[in-house]
């Protein structure tokens, strides 16, 4: 394949942070972005050349993005999957729909991890309250999750007896779901690993991630429990799955020593933001140069790093207090650009780096407090 070389296009699929900070590696490294979704003003069209505001489902308005990029990538997985098959008839797709496919719905994922051998919760396919009921007594506690359009914690129910089915399911909205066992684990490790079209493969330290309410919270890099498995079940993930580009496996430690696959994204991952200002080259310009098929840059950490989440709640008392946060000389602030601070929506981050891991968490903590 011919490399995508500086100048050339690159088209977003999805219009949130990630394609954000994605739009701002590649207009560094010279390349034109044009975004896709159904908003305006977002975080990727601020930074992007072109912003196209129409619906997924759109398919004319899809190859007419299409054709006018020389590659195309996402940033959100629930991209329907017409939608990537029809950007495929008029430009390369990177990683490829499939990809999309299996990793943007839970029980498609789950099902691929355990058909592939890779270490995964116990879990059951739940399509009628009667399902979780005659599921529960091989389970114990549990998670309902729903099994398509899920993410940060959202369409989750705990379920400790099968009692509890009824409600469960309504919490589902009554829609296929996933019923997983409560792993009691000692810590939650993530690694990003990236594939380029030619199949090599380059990793990140794993992350360690600490969750509030079922969102990210606080990531740590390197991670003190990181286990010597998780960058070869990544790089056995990212084989398997044929991923031109990056892929970000979650893993829960458990107390027992054991690894097992939580989550996949095909994508630059939250827990790797602090890539950016503690390693060679980002998550987000890995993204570039692998669907552009460029070699990939040095994942190297030239310092261990923290990074901590800004939510809309912060704003609830009025305006962040962001002077005396700057006021921490190693402390980076990234904003997303998003006019509304709703509370639990991603608003940005902060990222500190200092001598060791802890005492980068740290920094990055209390810089967030003095908000
Ligand atoms: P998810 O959206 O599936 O990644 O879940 C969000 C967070 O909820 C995870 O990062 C965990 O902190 C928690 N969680 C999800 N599934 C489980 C589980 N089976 N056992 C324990 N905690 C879980």
């Amino acid at each position: 394949m011919k490399a995508v070389l500086p100048g050339s296009t690159i088209g977003v699929l999805g219009s949130g942070q990630l394609g954000r900070m994605f739009a701002l590696s590649a207009r560094r490294m010279g390349y034109r972005v044009h975004t896709y979704s159904p908003d305006s003003d977002t975080p990727t069209g601020q930074i992007a050349d072109v912003e196209i505001d129409a619906p997924y489902e759109d398919l004319d308005r899809v190859r007419d993005f299409a054709s006018a990029v020389d590659v195309v990538t996402f940033e959100f997985e629930n991209v329907p999957a017409t939608t990537a098959e029809t950007a495929a008839q008029h430009a390369l797709v990177r990683p490829a729909g499939d990809v999309l496919h299996i990793t943007q719905h839970r029980l498609r994922e789950k099902t691929f991890l355990r058909r592939h051998g890779f270490p995964v919760t116990k879990f059951e396919p739940i399509r009628t309250p009667d399902d979780i009921r005659a599921a529960m007594p091989g389970f114990g506690p549990a998670i309902l999750k729903t099994a398509g359009f899920g993410y940060d914690g959202k369409g989750q129910y705990r379920v400790n007896s099968p009692g509890d089915a009824e409600a469960a399911w309504g919490a589902m909205d009554r829609q296929e779901a996933v019923l997983e066992a409560l792993v009691d684990f000692e810590a939650e490790l993530s690694v990003v690993g990236v594939r380029s079209h030619t199949g090599d493969c380059v990793f990140y330290a794993p992350s360690a991630n600490a969750h509030v309410n079922g969102i990210l919270d606080v990531s740590t890099a390197p991670a003190s429990l990181a286990h010597r498995d998780a960058i070869e079940i990544t790089r056995g993930l990212l084989e398997q799955l044929n991923v031109t580009g990056v892929l970000c496996v979650e893993f829960f430690l458990t107390r027992a020593g054991n690894l097992l696959v939580n989550e996949l994204a095909p994508r630059p991952h939250n827990s790797g933001h602090l890539t950016i200002d503690s390693c060679i080259t980002s998550q987000f310009e890995q993204q570039l140069r692998a669907v552009c098929g460029l070699p990939l840059g040095s994942t190297q950490m030239l310092r261990p790093a923290a990074m901590a989440n800004l939510l809309g709640d912060i704003w609830c008392k009025g305006e962040p207090n962001w002077t005396s946060t700057l006021a921490q000389p190693e402390v980076k602030l990234h904003l997303y650009g998003k006019i509304e601070p709703r509370r639990g929506r991603k608003m940005g981050h902060l990222t500190a780096t200092a001598a060791t891991p802890t005492e980068a968490e740290q920094i990055v903590r209390a810089a967030r407090s003095a908000l």
